[in-house]
């Protein structure tokens, strides 16, 4: 569409038309038969895309935040001990709802770009008897990837219960929620599961609900108690009708829509592909010359890239790229926040959509007056789009 933007930004992303047309339907009531239809469907769903067939999703009107604020609301009681792999800016705030809800937090950390190695992850939980173990999936603040699948199998074997903050990687970073024992996963709609923003997702494991309904004082949250939520998600699921707090009746239609798409695309296929867009973007990063804040390709997400601005060049690049159309996220980790931007690349994000937002990165950088081989972006990219 003439005049409009690639918006290329780690969430919100862009969104597939019949998405946005379940959107711009006229709202029905949300006991109507065919939201019940729909709101069950897209919870039968959630438990596919999130690979944990024994798993109890929930669906609740908010942002990833809330997400974050549910699992540990329903799973924390004062004096517990959390631990919290720490990738980053969200690490650090999902620290701070622990904390909040009166978890003494200790944190395993590695310099910003990296990732605490699997061993000291094994040896921070020997540590204490921690009940939660939180890993942040993909720290959008550092485009670092956690090791998912052997943090969480260790923590299962010290019978810690593990909450993954998916919110940057469920449906687009692989996750095999029931596989790899991981407790509660969690997301919002505004990324990779590819609905505008206004969904908080979670879905908890048959160890997580045990914790729950084994705790000792009432949870400390109003609006994020499982005891109100759960008979609305098990009604609707069994295509009935149940009320707590009004459901996000064209969200949810907007959801089912998506996660249908997501799993028609095949999971393997998905994360695939964003593998690929991964590659073909940081393949052209470098060859542009650029460094990227991940301090290695083994520990850099697959949703999103950090480059570092080159020498000579700030965060005004991003005006010219917006210009050229694209538009990109600046720096968010405090640390480190004026170095580099980021391109988000997930959900719907097509190869000629990458190919695009390369060409405007090239565009933006000759902008600025940065030298560089003009295309060298784009052919390294394609390599790896056509490959
Ligand atoms: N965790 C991660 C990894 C995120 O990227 C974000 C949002 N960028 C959040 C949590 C918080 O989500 P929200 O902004 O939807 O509250």
């Amino acid at each position: 569409m003439k005049g409009r933007k690639l918006l290329m930004i780690p969430g919100p992303i862009e969104f597939d038309p019949a998405v946005m047309e379940a959107m711009g339907a006229a709202t029905t009531s949300h006991v109507a038969p065919e939201f019940v239809e729909v709101f069950g469907q897209a919870l039968e769903r959630m438990r596919q895309v999130w690979l944990a067939p024994d798993g109890q999703p929930f669906v609740v009107a908010g942002s990833g935040t809330l997400a974050m604020d549910m699992a540990v609301a329903n799973l924390i009681e004062p004096g517990d001990r959390a631990l919290v792999v720490n990738t980053g800016y969200f690490s650090d705030r999902m620290a701070a709802i622990l904390a909040r809800y009166g978890a003494e937090v200790d944190h395993v950390r590695a310099a910003v770009g990296d990732r605490p190695s699997t061993e000291e992850v094994e040896a921070a939980l020997g540590q204490a008897n921690y009940k939660v173990m939180a890993i942040t999936h993909v720290d959008t603040s550092t485009a670092v990837l956690a090791d998912v699948e052997n943090w969480a199998k260790l923590s299962c074997q010290w019978e810690t219960l593990t909450i993954v903050d998916g919110v940057c990687s469920v449906a687009g970073e692989e996750l095999q929620q029931q596989a790899w024992c991981v407790d509660v996963a969690l997301t919002a709609s505004q990324k990779a599961v590819g609905v505008p923003p206004g969904l908080a997702l979670l879905v908890a494991g048959p160890r997580a609900m045990e914790t729950f309904r084994r705790r000792r004082r009432p949870v400390a949250n109003y609006y994020a108690d499982w005891n109100s939520w759960l008979p609305v998600m098990e009604a609707y699921e069994a295509r009935r009708t149940s009320y707590f707090g009004t459901p996000a009746v064209n969200l949810v239609a907007a959801l089912n829509v998506s996660l249908g798409q997501i799993l028609a695309e095949g999971l393997e296929a998905r994360f695939e592909r964003h593998r690929r867009m991964s590659r073909a973007v940081k393949a052209a990063v470098s060859a542009l010359g650029l460094g990227q804040v991940p301090v290695r390709d083994e520990v850099a997400a697959h949703t999103l890239t950090a480059p570092r601005y080159p020498d000579g060049v700030d965060s005004s690049l991003l005006g010219h790229v917006k210009a050229a159309g694209a538009i990109l996220a600046g720096g968010l980790h405090p640390e480190i926040k004026g170095e580099y931007f980021r391109i988000g690349h997930m959900g719907v994000t097509s190869f000629g959509d990458v190919l695009a937002t390369i060409g405007a990165l090239e565009q933006g950088l000759m902008g600025v007056g940065y030298d560089f081989e003009p295309g060298a972006g784009l052919a390294a990219a394609q390599a790896f789009l056509l490959d």
